[in-house]
């Protein structure tokens, strides 16, 4: 069975309100198995909800509507459903009984216009809702969606939720024979771009379960593997000879789950690693990004943060590699070097080195990165900690890093 996610609410389009609830409902779909295949949102329109009910309908077997049961002239999902399944609302003593105890309970009055919420689409299954007055129901498709079935939940997202995990998936699970589970599973790479990483899994993604994606996020990518089988147990062997082929084409680039930060950090605290930093930039990119953890804090013994260098003629490799070279002296273990070189417009290079207290190599790496883009110093920050993952990591050499002398500016 596959879903559809219909979000209802003029607020949704006038980007007033983020829709939560879709990304919400289809985490929990997969939990019996049902991937999403489209989520539409759209206003508080009754024509226009009823026409993409019906569109939604004429696609999957299940479609399920996130907010319109409110009590206001705006609230339009009942009425919407009933149209577009052809099956007349039916009012329930019941569920006024439930509203007007509710309005009781908070010593308040309730008004008229709640009565609407005590209608549903005739035959509909019912859920009652202990959390607020609108109650929640799943209707069946009509005469031209035979067998289909469309899903009612209020919009306030702590009802919904409630309503879903409490009520709604073990009526699907249990009624409706819907026990798979769609388990997805994370694997973060870094350090190479994302259309290698892409390429590197291109034959991987053309498979239809499990489905594997990618997508890049500040300069680290995530492959996502989502499979569906008869329970996680299913689900995950299926998913594990992807994880292993994906282990043996990323080598050293594959982190896993944690984000390279976080693996960097933990290394740090597992070595003891004493570490010093010098940064030409106000922003300190790697400075901040080290002190969000305490492991990243506790190995921190030095920092230097300084403006731009005057832009007379520096040779900024060559400095970058002196001052990383300085490690011993400093009676650090490492000494983690940043120099950002003015470039032409928002580009800029920014030189890396890595001097450590083992060994007289020193690791250098230069890249262009575009200051006019708001996320540069999550990106910089990124290839800061990759070049020191590599040597926290380093067992021998290891072909996957080799050094980049020439700096990577834009064409
Ligand atoms: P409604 O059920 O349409 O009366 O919505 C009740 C409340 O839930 C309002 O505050 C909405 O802004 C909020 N809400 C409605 N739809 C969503 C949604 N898709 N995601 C998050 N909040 C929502
Ligand atoms: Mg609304």
């Amino acid at each position: 069975m596959e879903a559809e996610i219909v979000a209802i609410g003029t607020e949704l389009l006038l980007g007033v309100t983020v829709d939560t609830n879709s990304a919400y409902l289809a985490q929990q779909l997969g939990t019996i198995g049902v991937p999403v295949r489209r989520v539409t949102l759209v206003r508080d329109d009754l024509a226009e909800i009823v026409t993409t009910l019906q569109d939604a309908l004429g696609r999957v077997d299940l479609v399920i509507c996130s907010g319109g049961l409110g009590p206001t002239g705006d609230d339009l999902t009942r009425e919407a459903i009933a149209q577009a399944t052809g099956r007349p609302l039916e009012f329930h003593q019941t569920l006024l009984d439930d509203i007007a105890a509710r309005f009781a309970a908070f010593k308040r009055t309730m008004s008229d216009s709640n009565r609407q919420q005590a209608y549903v689409p005739q035959g509909a299954h019912i859920i009652r809702n202990p959390r607020g007055t609108a109650p929640a129901f799943v209707a069946e498709g009509g005469a031209a969606a035979e067998g289909r079935l469309i899903a009612a939940l209020p919009g306030v997202p702590q009802e919904l939720s409630y309503l879903t995990e409490n009520a709604l998936l073990p009526y699907l699970r249990d009624e409706h024979g819907l026990n798979e589970v769609l388990v997805v599973r994370e694997l973060r790479v870094s350090g190479l771009t994302e259309a290698d990483a892409g390429e590197r899994i291109a034959d991987i993604m053309l498979g239809e379960n499990p489905v594997v994606g990618i997508t890049a996020k500040r300069g680290q990518h995530t492959i996502r593997i989502a499979a569906k089988g008869e329970g996680r147990e299913a689900a995950e062997a299926l998913i594990e000879p992807l994880v292993e082929l994906i282990r043996q084409r990323f080598g050293a680039y594959l982190l896993g789950e944690e984000t390279v930060e976080q693996r960097v950090a933990r290394l740090l605290a597992e070595r003891g690693v004493k570490l010093a930093l010098v940064e030409t930039d106000l922003n300190a990119p790697v400075y901040r990004t080290l002190t969000e953890t305490s492991a990243g804090k506790q190995a921190l013994v030095h920092a230097t943060i300084q403006p731009a260098l005057a832009p007379e003629n520096h040779d900024y490799p060559t400095l970058a590699r002196s001052l990383a070279a300085e490690a011993a002296a400093l009676k650090s273990d490492a000494r983690l070097v940043l120099l950002i070189e003015p470039g032409e417009g928002s580009f800029k290079t920014v030189h890396l080195a890595l001097g450590t207290a083992d060994s007289p190599q020193i690791r250098y790496l230069a890249r262009g990165f575009d200051w006019g883009l708001p996320q540069a110093s999550d990106f910089v920050a990124t290839a800061a900690l990759e070049l020191l993952r590599r040597w926290l990591e380093a067992s021998g050499p290891d072909a996957a890093f080799e050094e980049s002398e020439q700096p990577n500016r834009p064409a």
